[in-house]
This record gives C-alpha cells, structure tokens and sequence, in this order.
C-alpha cells in the first residue's frame, strides 16, 4: 500500500471517534447504527455493466428468532424478489434457516449458512456439517469470517480443511479475507490479504477455485460505521483479482466474484459498486432491516 492509502487512512481514522478495531479487539456489531456516508473523492459514476453477475449477502449473525426471521424475509422478497440480476443471498442463525427456508420457497433470494465444520458427523457438539446445511435448503455458506477467526481462533489451516469439504458438495463457498487496523497502519496489507489467500486457496484445483465468492472485508470496517473508501477497497480488489490471475489463469480471475464487506449502506453502496472490481457486497447491519438490505441489492444491479 502506498502512502496515499496510508494517509486515507489515517484521515479516517481521525475522522472518527469509535474506538478502533484490532485482531484482538475486532468491534462488535451494532446492527442499529447506521454508518455515515464516507466521504469519497471519487465522482459517482452509474455502474459499468460488468460480466460478473452482482452477488449481494446479508450475514445477520448471532440476530433474529424465527418469527422475525420469517417478517424480514417476508418483505425483502416484496423488495426484491424481481431484481433477476443481482444474486441475493441471506444467511441467518442456524436456529432460523428453516423458517427462512419456507418463506424463501418459489422466490429469487437464497439461503445461506454463516458455518460449517469440515467433518461429515461426528461428537463435534455445537457443529454442523455440510450436508445438514444443503439439507436445510442452503446453497452458500460463508466461511472465515473475521468474528470466526477471532473469537473461535479459526486459523487458516482450519478454514482451509472448511473450504476443501464444502467443496466435495454443491454448496458454494463465500471465504471472508481481511486486514486488521495494525496490518494497514504497519503498511502490511498486501502480505496479510495474499497470505491468507495463499493459505485458503492453495489446495485447490482451478475448477474448485473458480466457483469460490470472495469477500474482502477490512477487520476495521466491520460493525465500525467506517467503510473502505472505494479507492482502497478498489486496490485491495485488484490486487486479488491479479494474484489469482498468476495462480490460477485470467479467465478464472475474470470470472471469481470479489465482494466487499464492512459497513456497507444504503448510502455508500453505489460508489463502491462503480468500482471495476467489486462485484457486489457481504453486508452485516444493514441487512438486518429489509428496506435497507434491499436498497443496497437495487444499488448493485
Ligand atoms: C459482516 O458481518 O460481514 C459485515 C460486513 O458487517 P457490517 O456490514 O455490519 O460491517
């Protein structure tokens, strides 16, 4: 990262009065904030017609019994369930994947999970395997998000072993990679992002790979009102996109989807989505209220 990025950076960051997020302090979700439009010197353009189709998730975490599950599902369809261009993906609680299903039943949204063990069954209390999952109607499941890694120590090794059995089903994976505040103000992003993509994507063969969605969310930027300006999260897109055109062939870089995650709104949705390489969102608090949720998928198609 240059100086430039350094310094955006650092404006940010002296721009806001949270606290900020580390590997060891990641910033806990407050669903009911709405972040602050980011201020961007990027002009707004409408969005190119790119050749990807637009994937937007909503990850809604440890939120939502069934009931409310099933209302905000419920709406967001009417919101959205005739945007055929966009792929609209929810991935509640594991308790309301179900309910969702129903609801979900005949329409263009689809389910996903936020976990998944790399076993088939076994004494794991807690886990769930990928064939519980594609059994409960779910066709994505993320994986490696930043809360996983941090607060149930999931290193690469494990989210790697996640990747490679998912891959022996027909779910797709959506492999979450990011930075820490440290690794950005150390000037360590390119190393900490290419590494854990090295780690995740090593073992597999390029089919597998290009059925992967990845998302970059910045350890910063999640659950903080703080998203990457669309230039800096432009860079880090590209700089994905290229290495997997060294390691694996352009065509499947051109093909892999590249979102972008960390207080993603219906304000700031627009700008990132102009930027060449970023080919929709994984969003958390706002997709937590299915007006907001759909004005962001209306955005990316
Ligand atoms: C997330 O949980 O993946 C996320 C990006 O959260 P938020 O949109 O709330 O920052």
């Amino acid at each position: 990262m240059d100086e430039t990025d350094h310094s955006e950076m650092k404006e940010m960051e002296e721009n806001s009065t949270e606290e900020a997020p580390s590997e060891e302090n990641p910033a806990e979700p407050n669903p009911t904030e709405e972040a602050p439009a980011e201020q961007s010197e990027v002009e707004q353009e409408p969005a190119e017609q790119k050749s990807r189709k637009p994937v937007v998730a909503g990850n809604w975490k440890m939120f939502k019994t069934r009931d409310e599950a099933q209302d905000t599902v419920r709406e967001l369809v009417g919101l959205v369930g005739n945007i055929q261009t966009v792929d609209t993906i929810v991935c509640p609680p594991f308790t309301a994947l179900s309910a969702v299903e129903e609801v979900l039943a005949g329409s263009i949204v689809e389910l996903g999970a936020q976990n998944v063990h790399w076993k088939d069954e076994g004494p794991f209390t807690g886990e769930v395997s990928v064939a519980m999952l594609a059994d409960g109607g779910c066709r994505y499941v993320i994986i490696g998000h930043s809360e996983r890694r941090h607060y149930f120590h999931e290193s690469d090794e494990v989210i790697q072993d996640k990747l490679e059995r998912v891959f022996s089903s027909e779910l797709v994976p959506i492999l979450c990679i990011g930075e820490s505040l440290e690794a950005r103000e150390a000037d360590r992003v390119e190393e900490v992002i290419l590494g854990q993509l090295e780690r995740a994507l090593r073992e597999l063969t390029d089919p597998q790979t290009s059925r992967i969605i990845i998302a970059y969310e910045p350890v910063w930027a999640i659950g903080t009102g703080r998203t990457a300006t669309p230039e800096i999260a432009e860079k880090v897109h590209f700089l994905i996109r290229n290495w997997l055109s060294d390691h694996c062939s352009t065509g499947i870089a051109d093909q892999v989807r590249i979102l972008y995650g960390g207080s993603v709104s219906p304000e700031n949705a627009s700008q990132l989505m102009a930027q060449e390489n970023i080919d929709g969102f994984l969003v958390g608090g706002a997709s937590l209220d299915a007006q907001s949720f759909a004005k962001i998928v209306q955005q990316s198609s």
